[in-house]
């Protein structure tokens, strides 16, 4: 179940996983995309910390959204908006339920509809899907969708213009949102 005080916690978290992993980001960007994913990922988190220590005693749809217009205004990259519609879908629906469930499944919906890429397509989804199918997140899930992506032929995204070789690499957006969920896990009460 998400609040305000236990999302802001996560984001946290996400933020230190992002820090930490920034340089690897970019590697796996690098043979199959433009090398930015970290300092993408880097600055929509900042630009997250920043929308968040502004706010004063928010409920959880502020917060949501929050989290939303900061990766949408500072991550550039093609995963900026998409990881946005995500938070800005579950903000919407964070009026209906705080499940974190449910809300991972609007996320989901919102980030196939704005990109118009869907499982197998070796994207984000790759393992946000997985996350939505299992009402326990595990680590294991986390990790066994991730590793799924290097296989993969891209059809979507700058790693599709690579065709065949683009498999056998990861693909950063989901090992980016492996570290959001791992977070998420952290997280005491989700
Ligand atoms: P850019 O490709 O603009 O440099 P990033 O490097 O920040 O943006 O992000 C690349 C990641 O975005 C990919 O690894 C992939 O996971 C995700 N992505 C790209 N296009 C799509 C799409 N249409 N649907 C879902 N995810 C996508
Ligand atoms: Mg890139
Ligand atoms: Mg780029």
């Amino acid at each position: 179940m998400l609040t305000a005080e236990n999302t802001q916690e996560w984001m946290n978290k996400f933020y230190l996983k992002i820090e930490q992993n920034k340089d690897y980001l970019s590697e796996l960007d690098t043979p199959i995309g433009d090398g930015d994913h970290g300092n993408n990922m880097m600055r929509g988190v900042e630009g997250v910390k920043q929308g968040l220590a502004q706010l004063q005693d928010p409920d959880l749809k502020t917060v949501l959204k929050t989290i939303a217009m900061g990766l949408i205004s500072k991550v550039g990259g093609a995963s900026g908006p998409l990881y946005g519609t995500a938070f800005l879908e579950m903000a919407k629906k964070s009026s209906d339920t705080q499940d974190i469930n449910q809300l991972i499944d609007v996320a989901l919906a919102g980030i196939k509809k704005r990109g118009g890429a869907t499982e197998g397509d070796k994207t984000m989804i790759d393992v946000w899907s997985p996350v939505a199918q299992n009402d326990t997140i595990t680590q294991q899930v986390i990790d066994d969708a991730i590793a799924s992506t290097k296989d993969m032929l891209a059809r979507k995204g700058r790693a599709s213009y690579l065709g065949e070789r683009s498999i056998g690499h990861l693909d950063p957006g989901a090992v980016s949102s492996g570290y959001l969920f791992t977070a998420l896990l952290e997280t005491e009460g989700t």
